[in-house]
């Protein structure tokens, strides 16, 4: 399939900006879906726009995925309210179709990761809606504003939470909890280590530290991602940094 993908407004004009700020938020999830979809032989049309005003903004987008002739226009964004609104909800122009059917499918993959399904509403004004020639979607991930809502999201990542999204347009490509279950469990110490590896909460250098493994100390690799090993030592489970790990076998 080919898809028109954006990931929420543009450098000059942020979006939502709550505890987390959407534009960064989405341009890194926008990375990871297109990455997704591309492995999976879809080709990806980048929407982004760095216009200055957000109506400008808007049409390069749908006029990009336009002139390209997309099957799909698939706009990726966070809510923000009041702090306490949370969830994740969909727009689409109608309510049957192939864009009403995968948006149902991304905010049922959505719920099962723990977030309150909104649903899908139809909207014949919103701009994407209105002016892409294809079937087209605005899926509001969550509400960057929303305490709760980042609690579920942020011990993954945004590209654990990218399968969910790719799977509703693509049931080839797992969920998250099916990527979870062919976890690996490989043997491994630390490499280069005098004080101690740390494990932390996120597969950041800035996330929290859970504990710290003893130089040359043996830890169980989970699974890994870009940089990043997912592991377990004793009772602890958290990320360490990839390049500080030695594999045993
Ligand atoms: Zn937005």
């Amino acid at each position: 399939m080919k898809i028109g993908l954006r990931g929420g407004h543009s450098a000059n004009c942020l979006g939502a900006v709550g505890l987390r700020n959407e534009y960064e938020q989405m341009q890194s999830l926008y990375r990871y879906v297109k990455d997704t979809l591309e492995k999976h032989g879809h080709e990806v049309i980048d929407c982004n726009s760095n216009a200055n005003t957000e109506s400008s903004e808007l049409r390069e987008g749908t006029t990009n995925a336009n002139s390209n002739k997309v099957d799909l226009y698939l706009s990726l964004h966070m809510n923000s309210f009041n702090g306490n609104a949370h969830g994740t909800e969909a727009w689409v122009y109608k309510d049957s179709g192939l864009a009403y059917n995968i948006a149902n499918k991304m905010t049922e993959n959505y719920e099962k990761l723990g977030f309150y399904n909104r649903g899908v509403k139809v909207s014949t004004g919103l701009h994407d809606l209105k002016y892409s020639y294809a079937p087209a979607i605005i899926f509001e991930t969550c509400f960057c504003d929303s305490e709760k809502d980042i609690e579920i999201w942020s011990p993954d990542s945004w590209k654990t939470l990218s399968f969910n999204i790719c799977n509703a347009i693509d049931d080839n490509i797992k969920e998250k909890e099916i990527i979870q279950e062919v976890k690996s469990d490989i043997k491994a110490t630390t490499k280069n280590v005098t004080t101690g590896l740390n494990i932390r909460e996120c597969p950041s250098d800035s996330s929290k530290i859970i504990t710290s493994i003893k130089p040359n100390g043996l830890f169980h690799i989970l699974w890994t991602e870009i940089g990043w090993h997912f592991v377990s030592y004793y009772d602890y489970l958290g990320y360490v940094s990839a390049d500080y790990v030695k594999l045993l076998e």
